[in-house]
């Protein structure tokens, strides 16, 4: 099988497995507990938050200590980023988030608003990028957050986060970043981006599944998402040993940055040649901005989505229809609506395109002897389809 859904999830590396393996075999003791044991369980969860936060530009050094929370994954980070500054009463409150948001921020900012809080949603270009010049009108005095994406998991397509986070900035209102998609891909620095807060989930970079972080600036007054130890944002036993695959991971990524990213954007932009190469009728979507090296959607137009990604699963390629956890919907995306022609978008994405969209994903492991095979696989269903489809 070709597996071309690591946007859904991707396989830890060996060294990650190992890493993991061998710290669960090594002793036994809760991080938090006051005696020898509960300290040397410490110590490794302590070098991973700090070799972590330090990779992704941030720092838990006593001179300037931002947070990193270890949660569960990139879910509960966006949840915790939302409420840990609306708090348990959103009544009344104030925020912004974009129209291409993952369902983890999207869907709860809708359980906000009937909450009683108020939303707005910044919208998008035809290419899918944040209409960060949007920003200025929807901005209240009481705004107490906005949340936009760093790369979308649907597109790819970088989202202008520095310059969001700037404005917000000078008006004195938090930013959090959804950098789930970006972190194992492109370099991220969290102070440079000039955000208050950031997600991230280990599954998504080779690392382990049931792990994440939320980086918070020093500083911010953010409420517990769950409550139980006095004083502490996370409480909880705290899981020594996927901190320990998930450094590991991390630094693996950062060991080989630059060379996984060349090497999966080249393989990337050797699929999406072959399939234009093949179905003349289909299209890159936001071709024309930014985007992560390692992710390609692209409608067929005239195909419709789900029978493709069903024919492709039998012939043994695996590939999504959006989100993963948006997919076995039938519902187009909300994600490509959101740059949809239909929305009154002026050069907008055609509903043919939106209908046929395919999202493929690769990962550090990905081959060229894997796309090629991958392409010739789609351009065959895509002409079994088409064939079906002539009177
Ligand atoms: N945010 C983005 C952009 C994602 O792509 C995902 C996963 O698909 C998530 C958040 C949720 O992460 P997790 O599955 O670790 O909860």
């Amino acid at each position: 099988r070709i597996y071309l859904d690591h946007n859904a999830t991707t396989p830890p590396l060996p060294e990650v497995t190992q890493a993991v393996a061998d710290a669960m075999g090594q002793g036994y003791a809760n991080p938090s507990s006051q005696h020898d044991d509960g300290r040397r369980a410490r110590r490794p969860l302590e070098q991973a938050r700090d070799a972590i936060a330090t990779a992704l530009g941030a720092s838990t050094a006593v001179m300037t200590p931002d947070t990193l929370l270890f949660t569960s994954g990139g879910t509960e980070s966006n949840n915790h980023a939302l409420r840990a500054l609306l708090g348990d009463d959103p009544r009344g409150r104030h925020v912004v988030i974009s129209a291409i948001e993952h369902p983890s921020i999207a869907g709860l900012a809708e359980q906000l608003e009937r909450e009683g809080a108020t939303v707005d949603r910044l919208p998008v270009d035809p290419q899918g990028r944040v209409r960060a010049d949007a920003l200025a009108a929807v901005l209240r005095a009481d705004t107490c957050l906005v949340s936009v994406m760093l790369g979308n998991n649907e597109t790819g397509v970088l989202q202008p986060v520095a310059e969001i986070a700037k404005e917000c900035r000078r008006r004195g209102v938090p930013v959090h970043t959804d950098a789930t998609q970006v972190v194992g891909k492109m370099p991220v620095d969290f102070r440079r981006l000039g955000v208050s807060m950031l997600t991230f989930a280990g599954h998504k970079l080779h690392g382990p599944c049931g792990i994440g972080g939320l980086l918070i600036e020093g500083g911010l007054q953010a409420a517990p998402l769950l409550h139980g130890q006095p004083g502490s944002q996370r409480p909880g036993t705290a899981p020594v040993e996927l901190a320990i695959g998930l450094q590991t991971a991390v630094e693996l990524w950062q060991a080989e940055q630059a060379e996984r990213e060349s090497r999966m954007r080249l393989l990337r932009d050797r699929l999406e040649a072959a399939l234009l190469a093949g179905e003349p009728q289909a299209v890159v979507v936001g071709a024309g901005a930014e985007r992560l090296p390692h992710t390609s959607c692209v409608g067929f137009r005239g195909l419709d989505r789900q029978a493709l990604q069903m024919a492709l699963d039998r012939q043994g390629v695996a590939c999504s229809t959006g989100s993963a956890c948006a997919s076995g919907s039938s519902e187009p995306s909300p994600t490509l609506l959101a740059m949809g022609a239909d929305g009154g978008l002026a050069g907008g994405l055609d509903e043919g395109v939106i209908r046929g969209a395919l999202r493929f994903s690769l990962g550090a492991a990905t081959t060229a002897a894997e796309i090629d095979d991958a392409a010739e696989r789609i351009l065959a269903i895509c002409k079994r389809l088409r064939s079906r489809q002539e009177p």
